[in-house]
């Protein structure tokens, strides 16, 4: 398999993809090595994750120099992924005795009840290349720290950073048998369906979430799904601070190049505010640094996958077909690796391609609502359910607006974000379960109901 640089369309390394035989070696050592890491007190399992804390961390820019290469993320904002995935790992440790030791919930003379965590035992988690330390820590840290073992397979456009995190794991005193990666393309990810694993784990498209629920129903086991989105955003006529807003608003479409699974995707504009915040947003947008990932201050670089230039390709053709206008970009950059435009469209309208189909890039169309009811509509009109934002004055009206939509994260006067005691997870097309919070820490395990009569 070939690792391609985004931003120069080389070629960094070939690395040979799994095959079902050495799959099932892996699967069969996972599978030896589970019960002895299981065994391992719930304190030296979160030392040993601790460790890979540090390890991160001394390694910082390193680690983003190869994350940088391979998915073309501006190294400020490999940075910041990192650092977020410390952040993130702090808090799971911090938290994981608190919700994994046993719940007392009676405590009578003759009758006992309590809950216990017991881990699911080997779990598969099958990875995307956008924030492959993020979402990676998502699951298998509270995986392992539940004393599972862990297959984890990342992106083939993140395979670089996948073997550094096995690496730096197995340094930080993960046995070898609790962990272990596989390499390759969605046909690696295909076999590793068919293989009995304890619980699926899974964050990437909806596509593919969809394909992997299906076809392992009949094994009965955990499944969990984190997929994309058409994540909207609204802003209503009584924003305090239009430039601030702008400046955010612009900020949660096009960091990381708009391929953030909670990217602000559709944006809706009061009508007494829609034409001053129109020209705001082109000219904020217009300001941003465009050039090589790998140069300090550069906020877009390439897209990640060749194949995403088609798609925005096809959401502008739609677009103007159907009577928007193109104020910037719009178009390829005439250039070496995956660069597009940075492109804002005006006058759009929820039937086109760029306010239904996920566009996981540096692209966004702005629409004009007549009131907050129109607003609610719209925003409420998609097959998907990640999150949804408002800017308005008052906390109150944001939380009318928010309780109707069916979204997993509901944002007042903020918006593309995580935060690690919440729980994050999609309604509808965008997933399946929660990772983080007390909820993401205990997807790793079976509740178990203890009903104990007798002395305790
Ligand atoms: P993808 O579905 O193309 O690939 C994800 C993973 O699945 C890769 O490891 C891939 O190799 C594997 N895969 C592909 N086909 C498979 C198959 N038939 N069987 C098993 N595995 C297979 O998604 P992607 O392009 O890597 O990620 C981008 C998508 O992920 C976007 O839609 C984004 O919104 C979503 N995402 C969601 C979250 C979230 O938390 N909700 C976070 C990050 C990304």
């Amino acid at each position: 398999m070939n690792i391609i640089n985004p931003a120069t369309e080389e070629v960094i390394t070939t690395i040979p993809e799994d095959t079902l035989t050495t799959l099932e070696k892996k699967f069969s050592l996972l599978k030896q090595g589970q019960p002895l890491w299981h065994q391992k007190s719930l304190q030296e399992r979160i030392t040993i994750l601790r460790n890979f804390k540090e390890l991160l961390s001394e390694n910082i820019e390193s680690l983003c120099a190869i994350l940088t290469s391979e998915v073309g993320k501006p190294l400020q904002q490999s940075r910041n992924e990192v650092n977020g995935a410390i952040a993130r790992i702090e808090w799971l440790t911090n938290n994981g005795e608190k919700y994994l030791v046993d719940e007392w919930m009676t405590q009578e003379d003759s009758l006992g009840e309590k809950i216990s965590y017991e881990s699911l035992g080997i779990v598969c988690n099958i990875s995307a290349w956008n924030y492959p330390y993020l979402v990676g820590v998502n699951a298998f840290v509270p995986a392992l720290m539940a004393g599972n073992s862990v297959m984890y397979k990342p992106s083939e456009y993140a395979t670089l950073t996948g073997l550094e995190i096995e690496r730096l794991l197995k340094r930080a005193g993960i046995p070898d048998n609790a962990f272990h990666i596989a390499i390759g393309t969605g046909n690696v990810g295909e076999l590793l369906l068919a293989m009995p694993f304890n619980g699926f784990f899974f964050t990437g498209s909806n596509a593919t979430g969809k394909h992997i629920y299906s076809t392992i129903a009949p094994k009965m086991v955990t499944c969990q799904l984190e997929l994309g989105g058409k994540d909207p955003l609204y802003v209503a006529d009584d924003v305090e601070d239009l430039k601030s807003v702008i400046a955010g608003t612009a900020d949660g479409a096009f960091y990381n190049n708009g391929q953030s699974c909670c990217s602000v995707e559709r944006i809706y504009v009061h009508e007494k505010l829609y034409d001053l915040y129109v020209v705001e947003f082109v000219k904020e947008v217009s300001g941003f640094k465009l050039g090589l990932p790998t140069e300090e201050g550069i906020y877009i670089g390439p897209l990640t996958r060749k194949n995403q230039l088609q798609v925005l390709d096809e959401q502008v053709a739609d677009a103007k077909a159907k009577g928007a206008k193109v104020l910037l970009g719009g178009k390829r950059m005439n250039r070496k690796g995956y660069y597009f435009e940075p492109t804002v469209l005006a006058d759009v309208t929820n039937e086109m391609k760029i306010m239904r189909d996920e566009s996981f890039g540096p692209i966004i169309g702005i629409m004009k609502v007549k009131d907050d009811q129109e607003a609610i509509s719209l925003m409420a009109d998609t097959d998907f359910g990640l999150t949804a934002s408002v800017y308005c004055k008052s906390l109150e009206r944001a939380q009318k607006i928010l309780s109707q939509l069916e979204t997993g994260s509901a944002y007042w006067n903020c918006c593309d974000r995580v935060s690690a005691p919440l729980p994050w997870s999609g309604r509808k097309n965008s997933g399946i379960g929660s990772t983080l919070s007390h909820a993401g820490i205990r997807a790793f395990t079976h509740p178990k109901a203890y009903h104990l009569r007798g002395k305790i």
